[in-house]
């Protein structure tokens, strides 16, 4: 039994003040891990987290719990090793247990096409100090015995890329191990507070207008996920970003045990086991831009269908529960933080279907900018600017299966 078992949470809540150094918009892993950092690399504690329901409500306690950095550009590969190392020791640095196992990640390549598209993947991901290596459809077969490689007899297994350091966490207790560490330092968690306006003086932001009033803040970032462009309506800000809903759903156990996370390149679908046993499973987003949270049984029927195919002993198992997040999809499917233009307010954003692994990262990153004023080496290409620049980090081939 792991040692954090026994740990019990302390979160401690406090009435709001009228005024903070540091207003963030949004408790999912984002706001609350930017909090963290703020408090505990920089001493920076007035701060306020204003979240307009529970703690980790948003996509944060949605996700399907996939960490990994085997992405298709230097700049994303770099930032998520980075975020899959703070992962490695939030346990340790936080006391708290977030159930964080390293599994290894399977993308299946049907194809040709395919096959080349994932041997640059691993040149790539080598090249920037992620361990991605090709495997021929055998070696696959070993390291996952449930596969079929004929694929049902329709998508027979080429080879595939294997992410050697991919993991999970459970989602919500990631959440609550920044909150609690957040909370110890002085930082304010506001829950049931809807920011439904920001105040200004000029053209600078000076605070957030909340459904319990005014509180004026030094700088106020948004953290909001798939409700970004309503916080930037706000300030007048037109972001590149779109909100697309993203589902998942769950089966009953599965004793035998599914080591790998699996992923398939072509057929677009992924799945893993969690703690509990049960098979998590999910795909792209929905087309068509929304904010519904909606579920729906096409997307059952059509997933379901799509991962038997290479994991038949799937087919056995009943599906116990689906769900739906919504997400904040930019351009180039790469996310988007720092300024926003507007004098005093800050953005992170353009997590989309495939942010929860970069919650570490991204709020180390966030609170540094914050902190000392200075971009982060790190974080320069994700500036909202790129798309003014025309140097957009599109990599949506990276995004398909979390
Ligand atoms: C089904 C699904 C599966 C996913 N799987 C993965 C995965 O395997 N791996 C991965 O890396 N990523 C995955 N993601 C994406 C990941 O969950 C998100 O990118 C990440 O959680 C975003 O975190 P966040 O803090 O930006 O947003 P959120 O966690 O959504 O938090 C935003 C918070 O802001 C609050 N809020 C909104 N509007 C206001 C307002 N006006 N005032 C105050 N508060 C407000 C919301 O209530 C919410 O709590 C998945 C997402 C979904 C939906």
């Amino acid at each position: 039994m792991n040692e954090f078992v026994e740990t019990l949470l302390e979160l401690k809540w406090h009435e709001p003040k009228s005024s903070y150094d540091v207003v963030i918009i949004g408790g999912g892993g984002h706001g609350l891990a930017t909090a963290y950092y703020l408090a505990t690399r920089y001493g920076i504690t007035d701060i306020a987290v204003v979240e307009a329901n529970y703690i980790g409500s948003g996509n944060s306690g949605r996700n399907t719990t996939i960490i990994r950095a085997n992405y298709g550009i230097p700049e994303s590969v770099r930032f998520y090793r980075h975020s899959l190392e703070l992962y490695e020791t939030l346990e340790e640095e936080t006391g708290c247990w977030i159930m964080h196992s390293t599994k290894g990640l399977l993308w299946l390549a049907h194809t040709e096409t395919a096959m080349r598209s994932e041997r640059a993947r691993c040149l790539l991901n080598t090249a920037c100090g992620a361990e991605t290596v090709m495997v021929t459809a055998s070696e696959a077969k070993a390291l996952c015995p449930q596969l079929d490689l004929s694929g049902g007899g329709r998508y027979p297994v080429v080879g595939a890329s294997h992410h050697v350091g991919a993991a999970s966490a459970r989602h919500d207790r990631v959440v609550w191990a920044y909150a609690q560490g957040a909370m110890r330092e002085g930082v304010h968690v506001l829950q049931n507070t809807r920011v439904n306006g920001l105040l200004r003086e000029g053209d600078r932001i000076t605070g957030v207008q909340t459904a319990n009033g005014p509180i004026s803040a030094g700088i106020v970032l948004s953290a909001v996920g798939g409700n970004v462009t309503t916080i930037a309506n706000y300030a007048d800000v037109r972001l590149p970003v779109r909100t697309h809903p993203l589902q998942a759903f769950v089966t009953n156990g599965y004793a035998q045990g599914l080591d790998k996370i699996v992923g398939d390149t072509e057929l677009l679908c992924y799945v893993s086991q969690t703690a509990r046993g049960q098979m998590l499973i999910g795909a792209e987003f929905d087309r068509q831009p929304s904010y519904s949270k909606q579920s729906t049984f096409d997307f059952l029927q059509t997933c379901s269908s799509k991962i038997g195919h290479v994991l038949p002993f799937l087919k056995n198992l009943r599906i116990l529960r689906q769900w739906t997040g919504i997400c904040d999809i930019s351009a180039d499917f790469s996310p988007i933080m720092g300024p926003t233009g507007a004098d005093g307010l800050l953005v992170t954003t353009g997590w989309g279907t495939w942010g929860f692994k970069a919650i570490p990262a991204g709020g180390a990153l966030m609170a540094e900018l914050i902190a000392t004023g200075k971009t982060p080496d790190m974080l320069k290409p994700f500036s909202l600017d790129r798309f003014a620049s025309d140097h957009p980090l599109a990599d949506q081939g990276s995004t398909g299966t979390r």
